[in-house]
């Protein structure tokens, strides 16, 4: 074991704060990271204040962050895909099983044995996993990412949650090339929706509360903005579109949204809102359309949608900060006040 510089927090309510945490040796899978950015996602803040503490309790204290960036300082001597001085990023796994009818169809992000990247049991030195908030990390080379050299690292962290969680429904939906994509909400996950659906050459129409945020959307790539409280404005593109990703976890009305589909039209939930959705059957019945979830992304396909964002030149919308900033980012990022994600420099955390 070694010691590494983090940031943690203590319990529910502390701020997030300095710490020394132990990161095991490299194994000889294992390949250790120097971390570079580190994204902040939403399921940050959540697992700091214990709200999801029904399905997953936090154990304390808790280092988070999964859109992790770095390079590689060292690896164990099995390891062949990397090597030292490597540009590799670590989302939101570090483990599966790699023997479940899951794992074997590429989808470690539904393995019943996954370990995620921050508060799941470690299997190597017991305790907790610790996330991102850290000066380096060890993971299993399986679960490494190789990155474009091509792109901004503060904007590619968040590739690695919000990109992968938005580019994986896209994929499944199938060719949407030309086809009428709806993206619901404008904020870290539904600005990677519309760069995704723009790159494969979808027409694009984003859907937010907000009137002050059509310009923005637009400059994303949409094509029309819809402001969902004008009835008029929904009206126009009723039974018309053939895919709607949904990045809202605020509750919502869902039905309003299936009722612009087209037959067998979808709409893919990414959103993790707490409460239960009222879904009117008739919403379905007519159109015969479906409604989904989806969580990020297999390995190979976060690959896949790493290398496909270093040919179309695609990073988050980032905000840059150093770690001493996080507990106002966090703040910040509950009022919306981020275009689109906050990405920590980690070089500040030398400074602690
Ligand atoms: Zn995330
Ligand atoms: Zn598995």
């Amino acid at each position: 074991m070694y010691n590494a510089t983090a940031y943690s927090a203590a319990s529910a309510t502390s701020p997030l704060a300095p710490t020394t945490i132990a990161r095991r040796e490299p194994t000889e899978r294992d390949v250790q990271i120097e971390i570079l950015y580190c994204g902040i996602c939403h399921s940050d803040v959540h697992h700091v204040r214990d709200e999801w503490k029904d399905t997953m309790p936090t154990v304390y204290p808790i280092v988070p962050g999964h859109e992790i960036v770095g390079r590689v300082t060292k690896v164990g001597s099995a390891v062949s895909q990397y090597k030292t001085g490597d540009l590799v990023g670590v989302g939101c796994l570090v483990d599966s099983d790699l023997s479940c009818s899951a794992c074997q169809d590429d989808l470690e992000q539904l393995c019943p044995n996954q370990t995620l990247t921050f508060n799941a049991p470690d299997k190597h030195l017991g305790g907790v996993t610790y996330g991102g908030y850290s000066e380096s990390i060890v993971v299993d080379e399986h679960f490494v990412l190789r990155l474009p050299d091509t792109l901004d690292l503060a904007g590619v962290a968040p590739l690695l949650c919000a990109g992968i969680t938005t580019y994986s429904p896209i994929r499944r939906w199938g060719d949407i090339t030309g086809k009428k994509v709806g993206v619901v909400g404008l904020g870290g996950l539904g600005h990677m929706g519309v760069k995704f659906a723009k790159a494969f050459g979808a027409d694009v129409v984003v859907f937010t509360t907000s009137p002050g945020k059509k310009d923005a959307a637009r400059a994303l790539g949409a094509d029309d903005v819809v402001v969902s409280r004008n009835a008029d404005e929904m009206e126009k593109h009723a039974g018309s579109l053939d895919f709607i990703l949904d990045t809202v976890s605020a509750p919502h009305d869902i039905n309003v949204y299936l009722n612009l589909l087209r037959h067998d039209g979808n709409l893919t939930l990414v959103g993790a809102g707490e409460k239960p959705l009222e879904v009117s059957p008739f919403s379905l019945l007519f159109g015969r359309r479906t409604l989904s979830g989806s969580i990020i992304g297999g390995i190979a396909e976060t690959q896949e949608m790493l290398d496909f964002c270093g040919t179309h030149n695609i990073t988050a919308d980032v905000e840059v900060i150093p770690i001493q900033k996080v507990n106002a980012a966090y703040e910040r990022m509950l009022k919306s006040d981020v275009k689109y994600r906050f990405s920590i420099d980690m070089a500040s955390l030398k400074s602690e």
